[in-house]
């Protein structure tokens, strides 16, 4: 075979990157990746559109998916016009980074693409670690908006992996201040009691919401929806690849926001057992677990390394966030049985 220096050949900023982990492993209860462990789609209630879907693929996908828009617009109370759907929000943070460019600021920790979009598109990066409280450092932000300067800057609210929503006049200063681009990813709201910043959009131009129905019910059909003016919209919808959702995820998407009903218990279920949960999570000792408003919680253990092996050599399989917030663990919300299987193992080995 012909040799070549395949590393030499790549961008200084590619050679460094590391691929995103996510691992597929073998378990009995899976609650690492803040999905839903309920279907938002039923195969037996689904409607015919989704088999003459099926029928229709040698045909493109509608390339401005005009029916799903309308729905989620209709869900969100804005014009279908403010909407630009993604595969996954991650697509969209990756054409929000392609268009704006950076530098690129966000808290730390949070949602990791952000950092490695950046890094993969060659921006500047700008962390700024949250408080003590996992809320935005407002007057470091504040400063560093000052000197960078940054054309993007992202706020998971609930943020991933902490959970808490940040204060609401914290999030209003920095798009109030700031003379870039302020994205403000709704990839929890649902599950918050906290209102979503969709309203806002009326005051400030700069303004981008990311929802996602990934942590809903539906992470395997990647889709995920820019909320923004139409400014915005346009420029973004430049870098859109034509045909980015396929035209499946399309039908089964609409058949499932019809059902909103199902969706709306589906929510309320896993906030239920949140709150069970987190309360029983209390009681454990030597372990301490964070509020949130999200799908998941995160919490503080001792021996963190051996409590996440141990976990999984029992087939429960949650994720360790030491990398990003010592000595911490984070568990994805369950059904009630799944959520027993995990408490009862870590009592075991705790
Ligand atoms: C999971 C997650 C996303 C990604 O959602 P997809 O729509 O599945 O790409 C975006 N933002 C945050 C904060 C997340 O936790």
């Amino acid at each position: 075979m012909k040799d070549v220096n395949i590393a030499w050949l790549v961008k200084p900023n590619i050679r460094s990157l590391r691929a995103y982990q996510a691992e597929e492993v073998p378990c009995k209860v899976k609650l690492d990746a803040n999905e839903s462990p309920y279907s938002a789609f039923s195969v037996q209630r689904s409607a015919f559109s989704v088999k003459k879907a099926l029928q229709l693929l040698n045909r493109y996908p509608d390339p401005q998916a005009t029916s799903l828009r309308k729905l989620m617009a209709k869900e969100l109370k804005v014009k279908p016009k403010k909407i630009l759907h993604g595969n996954g929000s991650d697509e969209l943070i990756y054409y929000l980074i392609a268009t704006f460019g950076g530098p690129v600021l966000y808290p730390v920790p949070t949602f990791s693409m952000y950092g490695i979009i950046s890094q993969a598109l060659d921006e500047r990066k700008v962390e700024i670690p949250l408080d003590d409280e996992f809320d935005i450092d407002i007057e470091k932000t504040i400063a560093a908006i000052k000197k960078f300067k940054p054309k993007l800057i992202f706020l998971s609210s609930p943020n991933n992996p902490t959970g808490n929503c940040f204060s609401s006049n914290r999030i209003l200063k920095i798009i109030e201040g700031a003379k870039g681009i302020v994205v403000v990813d709704e990839a929890y709201q649902p599950f918050s009691d906290k209102a979503s910043f969709t309203p806002l959009l009326e005051k400030f131009k700069n303004l981008v919401i990311l929802r996602t129905l990934s942590k809903i019910g539906l992470a395997g059909l990647r889709l995920g929806f820019l909320i923004a003016n139409k400014d915005v919209i346009n420029e973004v919808n430049k870098v859109r690849l034509p045909f980015n959702v396929n035209s499946l995820s399309q039908a089964v998407a609409i058949d499932a926001l019809k059902n909103k009903k199902q969706m709306r218990s589906n929510i309320a279920s896993v906030i239920s057992e949140r709150k069970r949960l987190f309360s029983s999570m209390e009681n454990i000792e030597g372990i301490t677990p964070y509020p949130s408003d999200a799908n998941f919680i995160l919490f503080k253990t001792a021996n963190t390394e051996q409590v996440y092996k141990n976990l999984l050599k029992r087939g429960v399989f949650i994720r360790n966030m030491t990398a990003a917030v010592k000595d911490c663990l984070r568990v994805t919300v369950g059904t009630s049985k799944e959520n027993k299987i995990f408490l009862k193992t870590i009592k075991d080995i705790s």
